[in-house]
């Protein structure tokens, strides 16, 4: 079949697919301390549905799936899911995007059931601080999540990602930079983007990855620049003396958009085109209104020809997208 491409030649290999809006956490440069109006359970689309969606892509070229939430692992018997994901053919990559707190049960039946990457959203190394910024108490929670992981080898790699605060983070740079030289994961920091929920976001508040990298090379030396595949999101690097990974994704001060592969369905089925899209496509009527597998295909060739660009965060006039972050799902 014609792989997805969209009006700028792009060629899409990746969805990242929320299978919920909920979450365990209340991360401030996420959710309001309350939460959200949470989505109803008819609204969601079914395991079914996502599975239907996912083999459509995958016929399509789509062969990368990330799983996310608000926090995947609070919908119930996720490791299903996995199982009949891992099972379409042409789904050459499944991982998966959690906050780490359920991992030390769940790890085993992910795994059991085809999962193969994990990313771990990992602020702080410090219980009071990273309190502070995910609003629980849950840090040693979440490190046995990971340790857990670790016992998987076909879990790799174990990927920690950081969302970049300035004001915050600078502390934390030390000790997460130390974690990825001790432990297998690459520790990756992620540059804070306008898609909190309080709309707080402004740009004096993004700690750039080339400001973190300054941090990290004071105290290590230069480190070293790994090829990374063209659509890749991070910027990845090693140190000087081998030990351990580090990564840079840096949507803000070095947008990654012209090699962008990514299009994004939110867990009540809409299909986005770009994490800040101002506009939707209603994926889950053409799965529910007795659409033929191709005709759907159709839909989706449609919306992602209408694919944007880019996106405008650092331009005069940006309009921040229609939903916040963990609503889309990352
Ligand atoms: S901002 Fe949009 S176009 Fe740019 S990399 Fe992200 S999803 Fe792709």
């Amino acid at each position: 079949m014609e792989p997805l491409v969209d009006g700028w030649g792009r060629r899409i290999g990746s969805v990242r697919i929320s299978v919920t809006d909920k979450c365990n956490f209340r991360c401030t440069y996420c959710m309001p301390a309350e939460g959200l109006e949470w989505l109803r359970r008819d609204e969601i689309l079914t395991f079914e549905e996502i599975a239907r969606l996912t083999a459509i892509l995958a016929a399509l070229g789509v062969g990368e799936v990330r799983l996310t939430g608000g926090e995947p692992l609070v919908r119930r018997d996720l490791p299903d899911l996995v199982r009949m994901l891992a099972a379409i053919p042409g789904i050459d990559d499944l991982s998966l995007t959690t906050n780490g707190i359920l991992l030390t049960r769940l790890a085993g039946a992910l795994v059991d059931a085809g999962l193969r990457r994990i990313n771990v959203s990992l602020d702080s190394l410090d219980h009071v601080r990273f309190a502070e910024i995910a609003r629980r108490d849950a840090l040693d929670q979440v490190l046995a999540g990971l340790a857990e992981a670790e016992r998987y080898p076909e879990l790799r790699p174990l990927k920690v990602n950081c969302v970049a605060i300035k004001g915050f983070t600078e502390q934390e740079v030390p000790a997460l930079a130390e974690l990825a030289r001790r432990k297998p994961y690459v520790v990756r920091f992620i540059e804070f983007m306008p898609l909190d929920a309080d709309r707080a976001w402004s740009a004096d508040q993004v700690l750039t990855g080339g400001e973190i990298r300054a941090l990290i090379e004071a105290e290590h030396g230069p480190l070293v620049e790994i090829p990374a595949k063209p659509s890749s999101t991070a910027r990845r690097f090693r140190f000087a003396d081998g030990h351990g990974e580090i990564g840079f994704i840096n949507p803000v001060s070095e947008p990654f958009c012209s090699s962008c592969d990514r299009i994004r369905v939110t867990a009540d089925g809409q299909l986005r085109t770009c994490l800040f899209s101002r506009r939707e496509w209603d994926v889950k009527t053409a799965l529910r209104d007795g659409r033929t597998d191709a005709e759907v295909a159709d839909f989706l060739r449609f919306a992602v020809r209408h694919k944007e660009l880019k996106h405008r965060v650092n331009e005069p006039g940006f309009v921040r997208a229609s939903r916040s972050m963990s609503q889309i799902g990352g």
